[in-house]
């Protein structure tokens, strides 16, 4: 099974990957967590991503290639992966095909997350209350001003990938407003159907 995961940020696509990562036995592929790893390590991708990351900006599609175009060789990945936050860009979205190609791999699904842009606000301020609440470290694009920087972003650069794959009648939709566990069930609907 190898799923793509679209939806703005705050639309729960890390919670439901989470759930098909239990259910397929599959990795979740999130570039967003890979970046952080590698500036956590400071690493020269890391050094590379950090403000721009903390902007709200997208990095250069050729380093996101790279890492996902390496990641899916893994062994984990023999049987499929979910690719959560990637692609960002129709660029990385036609990277994605022909890497894949080259592969002999296909993707079989990807799922759009459709949630009212009102509520993506609160649910991030929601995270970044609970992180706290959990002693957890808060992500340095978590605030008022990195958050509105990135739903620009989205609606810029990554609203049009949507637009990529429903034109090749690839894209599924599913509400993201509805409860956790009925947006688990509406999306192994459409991956089934
Ligand atoms: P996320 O955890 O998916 O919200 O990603 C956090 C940040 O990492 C984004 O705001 C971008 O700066 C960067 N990022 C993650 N994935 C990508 C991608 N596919 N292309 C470009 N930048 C990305």
């Amino acid at each position: 099974m190898r799923l793509v995961l679209l939806g703005p940020p705050g639309a729960g696509k890390g919670t439901q990957a989470a759930r098909l990562v239990e259910k397929y036995g599959i990795p979740q592929l999130s570039t967003g967590d890979m970046l952080r790893s590698a500036v956590a390590a400071e690493t020269p991708i890391g050094l590379q991503a950090k403000a721009i990351m903390e902007s709200g900006a997208l990095v250069p599609d050729d380093v996101v290639i790279g890492i996902i175009d390496q990641r899916i060789d893994a062994a984990d990945c023999l049987n499929g992966f979910i690719l959560d936050g990637f692609p960002r860009t129709v660029a990385q979205a036609e990277a994605l095909r022909a890497l894949l190609a080259r592969k002999g791999q296909k993707l079989d699904a990807v799922v759009e997350l459709i949630v009212d842009e009102n509520v993506l606000v609160d649910r991030m301020r929601q995270r970044v209350a609970e992180t706290l609440a959990a002693g957890q470290h808060v992500r340095a694009d978590d605030n008022s001003e990195s958050f509105r920087a990135r739903l620009e972003t989205y609606r810029a650069q990554t609203a049009p990938v949507s637009d990529h794959y429903r034109q090749k009648g690839e894209l599924k939709c599913v509400d993201g407003m509805a409860k956790i566990d009925m947006v688990t069930a509406a999306i192994n609907q459409q991956i089934a159907g």
